[in-house]
């Protein structure tokens, strides 16, 4: 058959065993999608070899050539056939180490692909071995070389016999721009691995060894780490167990502030013990972290490294192994979701000096004032703060009361208000300007979300629905409905089968009475099936608080007495997420005395 020819099915051809250059090549389909496929499985096979420098070098984006030489324990000379052959691997040997694999590689197949799409040669020196030797994967030719210990694979002409595939690449560029990303990935998880990366002759990309803070640095950015905090693994140890069988062993990584979040993306780094990996439903868990302070398409970014026990993983679920599937997706969805959530609900104010990574052990669990008991609530006219029954409506917090944090009063003194908007306020830093409705919209919904997160400690109030709603169902929803009972029950949902194909919403959250019951059961179910959790009624509920708050907020033009502006900014200050509004704008700006002196053209 040549190229563009179908084959027929008209016309039945015998079955035939395919030759072992075409098996390799069709697997190969799976695993080398474009250059940057290949530069990723040479660094894995370089950081499996224990390497402590890898040098990468392309050219014409890597189409032309790919060299990864690396200082790793090197092949033994009776080996470096074995290494090209598919399904030949050092690394595992038998089911049981198949299940705790803790090597990058374990399929044994990288070489043979590679070799079938591409003109390949290694050069390797095994410790101890009195010279390095030369294998060209194509004529089979063995001879001499020099090199110190370590490893050198060479790739030519990438899909040279398989012309259609090389009709998709991009243009040199493009791909240069995979390939250094996809050393880029391997350098984030590897500080204690110096990485080059050369292009045509000229360096592209250098990372240093380094601690783990100076990588990150390196690799992401300075405006990763000051537009990021660090996780709270605390938060997910109290939700989680961060020991034990079914532990998550390690939390650690940074999520991006609301206002740092980008159009597309493009800096999202996942790793599962120290593998890049995408993943689903941990995507979906730090999405709904952000579900109160992201609006709209905007992407948050984040850099986050579980570590767990191999044997609760499964890594062999995809061929370029980019993903992998967890014995326990619901521990890791809320340990993940608890944790970004409690990064990003510190007010900024608070975090004085941010750390670049938190301790990974709840040893430092953050100091945060708990919402006092907060039933019922009640606006108190003129106020720009909610009381409690029973507490003195006016000065509940003292304007001038000092706060119990070393930080002082971190969004300072109040000054003025400008435009009937804006509070001017004055801190150590400088001017404090705060959008006094948008600031009081979010005190009064997180105290709103707190008292009904209070009520609901045992599960939401579910209320029966008089006529239950029936519906057709998929089988996968039928499937969630039956896998989720207890789920299903602590939402305040009763979803029930109703013969063949059919299920019946027999109860729904008392709190949403008078929605679409289906709809809302499809949603929960949908979630479920694809994520083992599901936000859809904590996320409705908030939209009916959000809008309660929007209205129970001081309005604009509202004259506040200096007073009451201390007390809004106080109460900021003791507020989870009182730096975003309720549709993720800033409520406040700081300008600083260096801001204002260079506006003025002092000091120069
Ligand atoms: P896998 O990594 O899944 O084992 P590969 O085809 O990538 O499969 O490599 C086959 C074998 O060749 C590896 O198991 C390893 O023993 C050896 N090998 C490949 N690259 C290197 C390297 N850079 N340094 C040392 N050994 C290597
Ligand atoms: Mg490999």
């Amino acid at each position: 058959m040549h190229a563009g020819a179908p084959v027929s099915t008209a016309a039945r051809r015998p079955i035939r065993a395919l030759p072992e250059e075409l098996i390799s090549q069709i697997a190969a389909g799976e695993v080398i999608e474009r250059p940057a496929s290949v530069v990723r499985e040479l660094v894995d096979n370089a950081l499996d070899a224990g390497a402590t420098e890898i040098t990468v070098r392309l050219a014409a984006g890597g189409v032309r050539a790919i060299a990864v030489e690396d200082d790793g324990s090197g092949i033994p000379a009776d080996e470096l056939a074995l290494a090209l052959q598919r399904h030949a691997t050092s690394k595992i040997g038998s089911l049981a180490e198949l299940e705790s694999v803790a090597t990058l590689g374990f399929r044994g197949e990288a070489l043979a692909a590679i070799a079938s799409v591409a003109e390949v040669a290694i050069t390797s020196r095994a410790a101890g071995a009195p010279h390095a030797l030369r294998l060209d994967a194509r004529s089979g030719e063995l001879a001499p070389a020099a090199r110190a210990t370590g490893t050198t694979v060479e790739v030519r002409e990438l899909f040279f016999a398989t012309p259609a595939r090389r009709k998709f690449l991009k243009t040199d560029a493009t791909e240069l721009a995979h390939g250094v990303e996809a050393v880029r990935r391997h350098a984030i998880a590897h500080p204690e691995v110096a990485f080059f990366v050369w292009h045509d002759g000229k360096p592209v990309a250098q990372w240093r060894r380094g601690s783990a803070e100076q990588r990150v640095r390196d690799a992401l950015g300075e405006d990763f780490l000051r537009g990021s905090r660090a996780l709270d693994a605390a938060a997910a140890a109290r939700a989680v167990p961060l020991r034990g069988p079914n532990a998550v062993c390690g939390l650690s990584g940074r999520v991006g502030l609301p206002d740092a979040a980008r159009a597309r993306a493009d800096l999202q780094y996942l790793y599962v013990n120290g593998r890049h990996v995408r993943d689903r439903l941990v995507a979906h868990a730090l999405r709904s972290a952000y579900d109160d302070v992201l609006h709209g398409q905007r992407q948050p970014s984040w850099l986050l490294f579980i570590e767990l026990d191999a044997t609760r993983l499964d890594v062999n679920v995809h061929p370029a192994k980019m993903e992998v599937r967890f014995r326990d997706g619901r521990a890791i969805h809320e340990a993940v979701r608890r944790a970004a959530e409690a990064a990003l609900a510190l007010p900024r104010a608070e975090v004085a000096r941010p750390a670049l990574f938190e301790p990974n052990e709840a040893s430092a669990p953050v100091a945060y004032p708990a919402p006092a008991k907060q039933q019922p609530l009640r606006l108190v006219a003129g106020e720009p703060r909610f009381a409690w029954p029973g507490e003195p409506a006016a000065a509940a917090v003292p304007p001038d009361a000092p706060v119990d944090r070393p930080a002082g009063q971190p969004l300072g003194r109040a000054l003025a208000q400008l435009g009937g908007i804006y509070i001017l306020a004055e801190n150590d830093e400088g001017l404090v300007i705060v959008d006094m409705h948008a600031a009081h919209e979010r005190v009064v919904y997180e105290r709103l979300k707190a008292a009904l997160a209070e009520r609901q400690a045992d599960g939401i109030e579910a209320q029966p629905l008089l006529i239950p709603a029936s519906f057709a169902a998929t089988a996968a929803e039928i499937a969630a409905a039956e896998s989720h009972v207890e789920t299903l029950r602590r939402l305040g949902l009763d979803v029930a089968p109703l013969g063949p194909g059919m299920l019946a919403v027999r109860s729904q959250p008392a709190a949403l009475g008078g929605g679409d019951a289906v709809a809302l059961a499809r949603a929960v179910l949908a979630e479920l099936a694809q994520h083992e959790a599901s936000e859809a009624i904590a996320r409705a509920q908030h939209e009916i608080l959000s809008s309660m708050a929007c209205h129970g907020a001081v309005r604009a033009n509202r004259r506040l007495t200096i007073d009451e502006m201390n007390a809004l900014l106080r109460d900021m200050e003791r507020t989870e997420r009182a730096d975003q509004c309720n549709h993720g704008r800033p409520t406040w700006r700081q300008l600083t005395l260096k801001d204002l002196d260079a506006r003025f053209l002092r000091g120069r």
